[in-house]
């Protein structure tokens, strides 16, 4: 065996998301892409607004001593003082450049987060349904991912969350709006969620820190509002990125940010410092950061998914599904009409709609839709929802 043992088994289990996209990819080798409708990945369809394009151009032909070179592992002051009056003016508190560190996106954020808070054992929280690749960065550094149940709103469920904190809880980890369920959480249940852990760190002696992963933070319709967390709680730490507001994944830019009221602030951003180094990231590119300095406050035009969302409810309510109408993100996810939820999948499946198992998630019994598609194939395919609802019905 070449690979470790830990890869080799994670490998073989696959991500449901990941075995949908190479299903997806087979269906449309036989029968022609436009004939198979695939929601199975949450990889925005969407051009970067032409602001950034046009601040891309201007970043590439910057020339002068530096602009390829290394960096102080956080990132450019200008662009994390940038970023700071963003981070202001949503999180309601003062945040400066030496609270926020440029990350290879939210998922570099999360692992320079767990890399620098963890000790072997030490317990992270997570409320389910949530994103599957929570519990492969937990295992990265060391760390057991708990889940916890949600309400069946899918808002948080706080007595859940109290009963799972032991002295080992290290970690809680919100994501909001939410992938899979497209769920916000109030700024109530964060005051309650802070109150919680306040009561806990006394009980127990420890320091829990609040992470909020949320780069979904500007893709909300009607009149959402997603609430900040640093009034909520002083332990609080923000990871997000750039790739789903302004449709850039795979340009790896993002950041994490250390509310300034916490307890051990220089010592936090010292080792999250660190640990972006260490882990190989370095900084993060050179080239993005210049980008998104000049673009700061700018998003993807919403109303382009909120129409794509509203035409998939309609449809699916007219077919007879459940599920409650998502206030952000870009993903339904409806009650499967059978308990087996992978037998639903593959229901579909067969009339060549790709979608991902709730299981995939920790929500068994669900099924999620990514709607960053085109306008035709979420039309196109409502026949075939139709179809197999009336099947298992
Ligand atoms: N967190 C959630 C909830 C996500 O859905 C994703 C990507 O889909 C990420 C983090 C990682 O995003 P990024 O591209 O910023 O690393």
């Amino acid at each position: 065996m070449t690979v470790s043992d830990k890869i080799s088994a994670i490998a073989t289990k696959s991500s449901w998301i990941r075995k949908m996209f190479e299903e997806g990819n087979r269906l449309k080798s036989i029968h022609g892409a436009e004939n198979v409708f695939d929601f199975s990945l949450g990889n925005p369809n969407l051009l970067p607004p032409a602001a950034f394009r046009q601040a891309l151009k201007e970043a590439a032909c910057e020339e002068g001593p530096g602009v390829h070179s290394y960096m102080p592992n956080v990132g450019y002051p200008g662009t994390r003082s940038a970023v700071a009056k963003t981070v202001s003016a949503e999180q309601g508190v003062t945040v400066t450049e030496n609270e926020i560190i440029m990350t290879c996106g939210a998922a570099g954020a999360l692992n320079v987060i767990f890399k620098t808070l963890l000790n072997p054992g030490d317990e992270i929280i997570s409320p389910v349904p949530h994103f599957v690749e929570y519990g492969f960065y937990a295992d990265n550094h060391g760390g057991v991912l708990i889940k916890v149940p949600t309400k069946d709103d899918f808002t948080l469920d706080l007595k859940e969350i109290e009963s799972a904190i032991t002295p080992k809880t290290k970690v809680v980890l919100i994501n909001s709006p939410n992938n899979p369920t497209g769920q916000i959480y109030s700024q109530e249940s964060l005051d309650q969620l802070g109150e919680l852990l306040r009561e806990k760190n006394r009980e127990f002696d420890t320091t829990i820190y609040l992470v909020s992963d949320e780069p979904y933070r500007k893709i909300i319709y009607d009149d959402a509002v997603v609430p900040g967390i640093f009034e909520s709680y002083a332990e609080a730490i923000v990871a997000t990125s750039y790739s789903k507001d302004i449709s850039i994944p795979g340009e790896r830019i993002g950041f994490l940010t250390v509310n300034p009221k916490a307890k051990y602030k220089d010592q936090l951003y010292g080792g999250l410092a660190l640990s972006n180094r260490i882990l190989g990231y370095v900084n993060a590119p050179a080239l993005m950061q210049r980008v998104i300095a000049k673009v700061q406050g700018l998003s993807v035009d919403v109303d382009f998914y909120k129409s794509k969302r509203d035409m998939f409810c309609d449809g699916l309510k007219d077919a007879g599904y459940e599920f409650n109408i998502p206030p952000g993100a870009f993903y339904l996810f409806p009650k499967s009409p059978i308990a087996d939820d992978v037998k639903f999948v593959n229901a579909l499946q067969e009339e060549l709609i790709l979608t991902v198992p709730g299981s995939g998630f920790a929500g068994p019994g669900y099924f999620r839709i990514a709607y960053c598609t085109d306008d035709e194939s979420i039309q196109k395919s409502l026949a075939g929802f139709k179809k197999v609802m009336a099947k298992f019905r």
